[in-house]
């Protein structure tokens, strides 16, 4: 008679940059049949210590299983990492083609990371101690009494304490393995109101009962104009959800998690809700994930990395914005939350909710295909029509600062004789004004990249945008020696000059060097709601998840910049983000307008824009997409090697790309190209693109590029990584 041999080894997902599982034996003091997929340990790794995922129990290993080292300790008795959250880890390893060690460190918070304890201050029955009969062990009887207490749920310290029973026989029960610590059990979180919901109209009704009315796996996209009642739609799914006793997961872009959009989550709903962004301390972000893992905390509200946490009972996922491109990690492990959102939904087998006045072509690539299932919401709730959108032909127009006389009379016209505010809209990439010599021509330079350095009048000095390196102002030419240095270009500090000389009311400027922390974000918040007469200058940051009700003008000083962009989605960026800063202006009367001073007025895109038609430039901007094989309609993903000698990266792809076995026919690739910004940081940068008519054709691509790169000797110093799904890729 022959049996399996039980398993002893440990596959295991450490952080390091290999892609693959480490094998271990267990802690000395654990039994390995006490261990599961998803228990969290501590295993020394090279000369150092690391929080690793435990994925798979095996009989045997590719080493010698003598020879393997042992894992230190186990961190917590409990499954920290639920099976559909290991599920969803593993697929986004291999998809974004990035070591799973790595991707689960993204996934704990940085207390696990480390190998700290979490608290727990409950206790409940172990595998073992289910297996005892009542009653058991008959010899001791403090200890049969708490052991039946937590046959009927699991009790806190101070309960146990209540009944009598003290620390030292629950001591005794650890040592014997019939009990482990777990957390307070919460119970479902409550699930009653704190306000009456407004009536739906019947458009938002529709939405939501149809989108309740999906049992499992579905996928929705929210098209509704801003202020059309989304959020409505999203509180009011959140309610049913809860009141299934189930958790909502809601993603909101980088800057769109204001105090008031959380304000109006805590109006409504009586739950502990826990949110998760990069502002928070490092104790309170672990409660809030321990809140969601534990089932305590009915609602979850976070940026892009909240995508991971685990929750006890999911019921339903929401992205909020879905088109903004802050869902996209830019470093390291470059994923899309919006898309592992998706794909958390289908394993969780829940409805997930994008929501979005401008939805990314992706996403309405995905209804065409019936992929995705839309409602529109076409009307603003409580009225307030869209402004009335015109453009100003720069075309040989003299400018002062970037404004038009144009612009400036109707800035005049409304902050000054209507006394509304006015909101105007500089594109950060197309506003970096540089320094010259008027001499000999002289531009200032980065010395470790191949940019221009960028001037801050108010600080008295010259920086690099991309690395952050600074000087001060020269007051003579380096090359020359002359001393009539000019400043070309447009900045947001020069406009704001301008126009503060220009205008009686008070000018504002906020971009991500005038607004620093939570405080500042509060003030902007402040001021739209107060409705104050004034002029407010900035960049993309105005346009996320702020509400500017009483603007009645806004200004997109130039257009060009961001539509010329070196980046095939420049054109839709600029769609959606006129589109939004116009749907948030004008809300409170009527006779709104917004002015977009261009180059290109005969451009279609603008007219399209002019009648609030986004769904036909999207339409438009996707034929074309399809036409170039460029994404939605083709996959593509890009390789990027770098290097501080010029040609390194440039090399190391091409070897890459020789070494490739036959790929199949849908398959193309581009380079080795120079980046669009060729050298950054004293590093040069070098692509190669991959584009396929199907995923499956650009996996295996990816999967022999990849496993060729890592096995490949690279020079010193060389640094590549794979982009899947890349947004910006100037
Ligand atoms: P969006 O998320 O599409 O921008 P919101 O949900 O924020 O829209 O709704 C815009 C405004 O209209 C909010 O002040 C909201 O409270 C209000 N609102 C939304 N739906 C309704 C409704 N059915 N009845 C009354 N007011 C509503
Ligand atoms: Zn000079
Ligand atoms: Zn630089």
């Amino acid at each position: 008679m022959t049996s399996k041999p039980p398993a002893t080894v440990l596959r295991l997902a450490v952080p390091a940059p290999l892609r693959r599982l480490f094998d271990y034996t267990a802690p000395p003091d654990i039994a390995v049949d006490r261990l599961r997929p998803g228990h969290c340990l501590r295993v020394p790794f090279g000369r150092r210590e690391a929080t690793a995922v435990l994925l798979e129990l095996a009989q045997e290993s590719e080493l010698d299983v003598a020879q393997l080292r042992a894992a230190s300790r186990l961190i917590d008795e409990e499954l920290l990492i639920p099976e559909r959250l290991l599920q969803l880890c593993r697929w986004a390893s291999a998809y974004y083609e990035y070591p799973v060690g790595e991707v689960f460190a993204a996934a704990l918070p940085k207390r696990l990371r480390e190998g700290r304890e979490p608290p727990r201050t409950a206790w409940t029955l172990s595998l073992r101690g289910r297996g005892l009969p009542e009653g058991a062990p008959r010899r001791a009887k403090s200890q049969a009494r708490a052991l039946s207490l937590l046959r009927e749920r699991s009790h806190s310290n101070d309960e146990l304490r209540d009944a009598g029973i003290s620390s030292a026989v629950m001591r005794e029960l650890l040592a014997k393995e019939l009990v482990v610590r777990c957390t307070a059990s919460p119970g479902l979180p409550a699930s009653d109101l704190r306000e009456s919901p407004p009536e739906l109209a019947p458009e938002q009704r529709e939405a939501v009962s149809a989108i309740a009315a999906g049992d499992g796996f579905r996928c929705h996209l929210l098209n509704g104009v801003t202020g059309s009642g989304k959020t409505e739609v999203y509180l009011q799914l959140i309610a049913r959800c809860l009141e299934e006793g189930r958790q909502a997961l809601v993603l909101v872009p980088e800057i769109g998690l204001t105090p008031q959009t959380l304000a109006r989550f805590e109006a409504r709903f009586a739950c502990t809700i826990a949110t998760l962004h990069s502002g928070l301390a490092e104790g309170a972000r672990f409660e809030a994930w321990e809140a969601a893992r534990n089932g305590s905390a009915g609602i979850v509200i976070g940026t892009r990395s909240a995508v991971f946490t685990p929750l006890a009972r999911p019921g339903l996922v929401v992205v909020d914005e879905e088109h903004d491109a802050s869902y996209k990690q830019q470093d390291g492990f470059r994923y899309s939350a919006r898309d592992v959102a998706i794909k958390r939904a289908q394993l969780e087998q829940v409805a997930v909710v994008l929501g979005s006045a401008t939805p990314s072509l992706e996403s309405l690539h995905n209804v065409d295909r019936g992929r995705f299932q839309q409602h529109l919401l076409r009307s603003r709730r409580g009225g307030g029509a869209l402004p009335r959108l015109r453009t100003i032909d720069l075309r040989g127009l003299p400018l002062e600062a970037g404004i038009s006389a144009e612009l400036l009379a109707a800035i005049r016209q409304t902050a000054e004789v209507d006394q509304q505010q006015v909101l105007l809209f500089l594109n950060r990439r197309g506003y970096a004004p540089t320094l010259q010599c008027h001499g000999c021509g002289w531009v200032a330079e980065c010395d470790h990249c191949s940019a221009r350095l960028t001037v801050h009048l108010g600080r008295d000095r010259l920086r690099c945008h991309h690395c952050g390196a600074q000087q001060r102002l020269p007051r003579h030419c380096p090359d020359c020696g002359g001393r009539h240095l000019l400043t070309r270009g447009l900045g947001t500090e020069q406009t704001e000059a301008f126009l503060r000389a220009q205008l009686s009311c008070p000018v504002l400027r906020v971009d991500s060097d005038s607004m620093r922390g939570h405080d500042a974000m509060q003030t902007l918040v402040d001021l739209g709601r107060s409705a104050r007469t004034a002029v407010i200058l900035g960049t993309q940051m105005l346009t996320k998840g702020h509400h500017f009700p009483g603007v009645q003008l806004v200004g997109v000083i130039d257009a060009d910049a961001l539509m010329f962009s070196a980046d095939f989605r420049g054109e839709e960026r600029m769609a959606q983000l006129i589109t939004q800063v116009a749907g948030r202006a004008g809300r409170e009367r009527s006779g709104a307008q917004v002015i977009v001073q261009t180059h290109h007025p005969e451009k279609a895109l603008f007219g399209a824009l002019a009648s609030g038609d986004y769904a036909g430039i999207a339409a438009q901007l996707l034929a074309e997409r399809r036409g170039a094989g460029l994404p939605p309609t083709g996959q593509l993903a890009m390789i990027r090697a770098d290097a501080p000698e010029e040609r390194a990266g440039e090399a190391f792809l091409d070897e890459l790309r020789r070494a490739l076995p036959p790929l199949p026919d849908d398959c193309r690739l581009i380079g080795p190209l120079p980046a669009a910004l060729s050298r950054r940081a004293g590093l040069f940068r070098w692509q190669l693109w991959c584009l396929a008519a199907s995923r499956t054709s650009l996996r295996r691509a990816l999967d022999a590029l990849v496993g060729d790169a890592e096995k490949k000797k690279r020079p010193r110093r060389l640094n590549w990584f794979v982009d899947v799904d890349p947004i910006d890729v100037a």
